[in-house]
């Protein structure tokens, strides 16, 4: 999915940064059969693999990532994985809560799966993830008729239900990205200690919890031991992170080790508060770290900065996005951006598109407003000031037309670069493989590479989006 966007095309696994966890990290440790062999050896125990189970993920890198630890429980009881509905006894919906319409589009799902399930084909459904947590999921379990209803910080409980060993709560979290994969998250935090006016997070996810330096180096270790390449280090606001161990070390110090330790690295979502300038100069120094920085700005206006309870002023951004510019030359940049806040004059709304024409952005995601229940901004979306519908869709339109002007100029660019490129995505039928570049551009290259491979090829063609290459030379690496 290409990453100058619409607020819509954010739901439904989207391929970049974003959400969360929980406050404190009830953490699933199995408390293991009492053989003491462990969950997986347990597996095929509740009923066999003749029962059949298909997780739906809506939502950020973090719900992937709860996803993933979710399928392992799943199979680990038995459960064959299957891809629709219809075919399923037991049905999933991991979701998100970001805004109004991703609850639209999940009821459409609980809608269908509730005529499966009058009918006899779906026996069972979990809804989990953000919405899971949210007030609204006692009314959406009554009306849809859900077997059980998880929010992000219990998704243990997963467990029991499915018909392994009850999990315990830890405190340490032991969060186990996707082993053997070639790419893999690894949750170095969960929660927010922010408290921006539009943002469920905080309330769904709770304060933040970071876990310990040793605890995230052991398992990058395992991860590359068990062959992944590609480490992604995945929290609300990575940047914020403090060892809780009370050794001091700052975000920089665990992205140094991190990058010591696995052949290829990436952070995501970073605060502009928390960004350290020693941490932006370690991406241009380090030969293992993608040059690419997430960093979302919201808005170019101080004044809706301020609203927003955001903490920095539109200059100071401007000067983070400098030393990244500055130690990353060829590198790429992308944000958030949310036009239509309640109180968004026409005034604010031409700051955002300096700031966007400053900052040159190679991709964007940008939203309307959503007001979401409970947050300050829901309650200032009522009173007048609020933007109508008619003026944030054109505010929409003008900021996305201007990133993705921004975004093919800089693509151009790169035309006629030889590039090394590591295989995201396998070639599917016709459609080119997908990779990406150091400098963390998306790459389409006619390679029957493994993903977790390198290619060298050289940029042909350049879109708003996305690069073109042409047949790689040499072999795969
Ligand atoms: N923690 C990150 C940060 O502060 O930059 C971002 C996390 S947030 C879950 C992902 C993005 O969703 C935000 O950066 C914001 O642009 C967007 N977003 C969150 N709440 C929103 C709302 N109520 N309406 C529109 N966009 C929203
Ligand atoms: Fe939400 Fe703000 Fe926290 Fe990001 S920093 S998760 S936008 S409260």
């Amino acid at each position: 999915m290409s990453s100058t966007t619409t607020n819509t095309a954010r739901n439904d696994v989207a391929p970049i940064p974003l959400i969360e966890k929980p406050s404190r990290t009830h953490t699933p440790v199995p408390a293991g059969p009492p053989d003491g062999s462990t969950a997986a050896s347990h597996a095929a125990s509740p009923g066999g693999a003749s029962k059949t189970a298909c997780i739906r993920t809506f939502g950020c890198q973090m719900n992937v990532h709860d996803s993933d630890r979710m399928r392992r429980m799943i199979l680990d009881a038995g459960y064959a994985e299957v891809g629709a509905y219809e075919d399923a006894d037991l049905v999933v919906l991991n979701t998100c809560y970001v805004r109004e319409n991703a609850v639209d589009r999940v009821r459409g799902h609980l809608g269908e799966l509730n005529r499966l399930k009058r009918e006899g084909q779906v026996k069972k459904i979990a809804l989990t993830g953000c919405i899971g947590a949210a007030e609204e999921s006692r009314q959406l379990k009554r009306q849809y008729n859900i077997d059980l209803v998880l929010g992000t910080h219990n998704t243990y409980e997963l467990a029991e239900f499915v018909g392994l060993p009850g999990m315990e709560e830890t405190h340490t979290p032991e969060l186990p990205g996707t082993e053997g994969e070639h790419a893999a998250f690894v949750t170095i935090m969960t929660g927010c200690n922010y408290q921006c006016s539009y943002c469920v997070v905080p309330s769904v996810r709770g304060r933040m919890a970071c876990r310990p330096m040793e605890n995230v180096l052991e398992e990058v270790r395992r991860l590359v031991g068990s062959g992944t390449r590609y480490v992604t280090l995945l929290g609300q606001t990575v940047d914020a992170w403090r060892d809780p161990e009370g050794s001091g070390k700052r975000f920089y110090n665990l992205l140094e080790r991190v990058a010591e330790e696995a052949a290829r690295v990436w952070f995501t979502t970073s605060h502009p508060s928390n960004m350290e300038d020693r941490t932006l100069k370690l991406i241009g120094e380090r030969d293992t770290i993608v040059g690419k920085l997430h960093l979302p700005v919201q808005s170019g206006s101080d004044r809706m900065l301020k609203a927003m309870h955001r903490g920095y002023k539109s200059d100071r951004y401007r000067r983070k996005i400098e030393v990244f510019r500055e130690a990353v030359p060829e590198g790429t940049l992308s944000t958030d951006i949310i036009v239509g806040h309640p109180g968004e004059t026409e005034k604010d709304h031409e700051e955002t598109l300096r700031l966007v024409e400053d900052c040159s952005f190679d991709s964007a995601y940008v939203f309307k407003f959503s007001p979401r229940s409970g947050t300050e901004a829901a309650g200032l979306a009522k009173l007048p000031g609020a933007v109508p519908e008619g003026v944030a869709q054109r505010r929409f339109l003008e900021v996305l037309r201007a990133i993705e002007h921004n975004a093919f100029q800089r693509n151009r660019r790169k035309i006629g670069s030889a590039e090394e490129i590591y295989v995201r995505h396998a070639k599917n039928g016709k459609a080119r493989a997908i990779g990406e570049t150091w400098s963390g551009h998306a790459v389409h290259v006619p390679t029957n590479a493994e993903p977790g491979r390198y290619v060298t090829a050289k940029i042909e063609d350049a879109g708003p989006h996305v690069l073109y290459a042409g047949e790689p030379v040499g072999q795969p690496r």
